[in-house]
């Protein structure tokens, strides 16, 4: 993941543009994708799909003619979405289009503007400080025109008519931890679930934030509110930050409680915060219209890490371990999913006589321990077998791990005890 990740940090990526067409054909040498292309000016909501933006190149140059910002040094250098512009002026004029973080004086801070008509440079509040009167040359060679807002989405057929959704932003320039993280692990994620035996479909999105996610969403209106069965927004998974899951706005919703659940059960430092309408892409699952049971899983949460949205978030704040941890826990999460169901009892009324199905052995060694064990596990099962506990509410209150009673139930509807309601 992190060899992607270094290998796809310089491109200049924004919400439309060369960057995002590079990153997603990078990823498509990695796993297959669909790419959806939406016209400049295609309504979406109450959205309009804006001009693509490219840049050739921007620079500024002092009085003597010697460059003091390159944009191919740093894209953070130039605001996403900038104008073109040639011309000279003060310094005066140009701080009017510079933009700066005395909190982090030392760092260039990632700013855009895409839907007004604006230029502007980012550079280090302690570089600017240092910047003379001088007559400034500025020099931004840039287009803004019709051409294609781009997304693309990778989907593992399982069968199913439930499908679960990682979703994943594409439209950061060079940060690490924000955004490009997310992207190596949906990645790594789709390689990892393609080959398992699982029960539900998995949809892979790779989008613009904001207005990408609001062309997926507007393209598939219908079908997302049907299908969906829920969704993890994907980023900030490689710093060195404990995990920090974000609800879903319906506070019901079940990858609420497998991801509770999941914490409560690792070693792990983590964090659960409820959700509220900043942040990422949640802000469009969630909206009133789809209130899809979308949470979103970070290690540091966004803007809450002095590195966010600046070029400290860069190659040295991320790493292959973190990666690794990360995708681990998305793992646990998602199998733990995939366990998770409700059964009932073909004959509830009252206990099976469970000698007559020879349930009070074990097939294995084990001792006096063991088999009490199982018979216990076997008990909270088809007690709660009533169509309306699951099995995450029985691990919770029985204490016992969701796997042994995965196990257990299994065996119960191998002898046609139980029967398993379907997704
Ligand atoms: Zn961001």
């Amino acid at each position: 993941m992190y060899k992607l990740l270094t290998e796809m940090f310089p491109y200049n990526r924004s919400i439309t543009g060369d960057g995002v067409r590079e990153t997603l054909n990078r990823i498509s040498k990695e796993i297959p994708i669909k790419e959806t292309c939406i016209k400049s000016g295609t309504k979406v909501f109450d959205w309009t799909v804006p001009n693509e933006w490219n840049v050739n190149s921007a620079k500024i140059f002092n009085s003597k003619g010697d460059v003091i910002v390159d944009f191919a040094d740093n894209n953070l250098f130039l605001m996403s979405y900038s104008s073109p512009i040639n011309d000279t002026m003060s310094l005066q004029e140009l701080k009017t289009h510079i933009i700066t973080d005395s909190t982090r004086p030392d760092w260039v801070p990632y700013s855009t503007s895409y839907y007004e008509d604006k230029w502007a440079f980012c550079l280090p509040y302690n570089f600017v400080k240092e910047m003379v009167d001088d007559n400034y040359k500025v020099e931004i060679d840039a287009t803004k025109i019709a051409g294609d807002l781009i997304y693309a989405e990778a989907f593992i057929d399982n069968g199913s008519n439930k499908e679960i959704l990682i979703s994943s932003y594409i439209c950061h320039p060079s940060m690490a931890n924000d955004s490009l993280s997310g992207v190596v692990l949906t990645v790594q994620l789709y390689k990892e679930l393609k080959n398992s035996n699982l029960g539900y479909n998995y949809r892979f999105l790779f989008t613009p934030e904001t207005i990408g996610t609001i062309c997926f969403l507007f393209n598939n209106r219908d079908k997302i509110k049907s299908n969906l069965e829920y969704g993890l927004v994907a980023t900030c998974v490689g710093d060195a930050g404990g995990f920090t899951y974000k609800k879903a706005r319906n506070k019901e919703a079940d990858i609420n409680r497998i991801v509770d659940y999941i914490f409560s059960e690792s070693n792990a430092k983590t964090k659960v915060v409820n959700f509220s309408p900043f942040g990422s892409d949640e802000r469009q699952y969630c909206s009133p219209g789809f209130d899809l049971d979308v949470g979103v899983l970070t290690r540091s949460m966004y803007s809450c890490f002095p590195e966010y949205h600046t070029s400290a978030d860069n190659l040295q704040f991320v790493s292959e371990e973190n990666l690794t941890e990360s995708l681990q826990m998305y793992l646990k999460i998602i199998y733990a999913y995939e366990i998770n169901c409700k059964f009932y009892r073909r004959n509830p009324f009252c206990e099976p006589q469970m000698g007559k199905y020879n349930m009070y052995r074990t097939t294995g060694g084990g001792g006096e321990d063991t088999l009490n064990t199982e018979v216990q596990q076997r008990m909270w099962i088809l007690n709660y077998a009533d169509g309306k506990t699951d099995l995450l509410t029985i691990a919770k209150e029985s204490g016992y791990s969701l796997e042994d009673l995965k196990r257990v139930l299994d065996s119960l509807i191998d002898i046609g005890l139980i029967i398993k309601e379907s997704n």
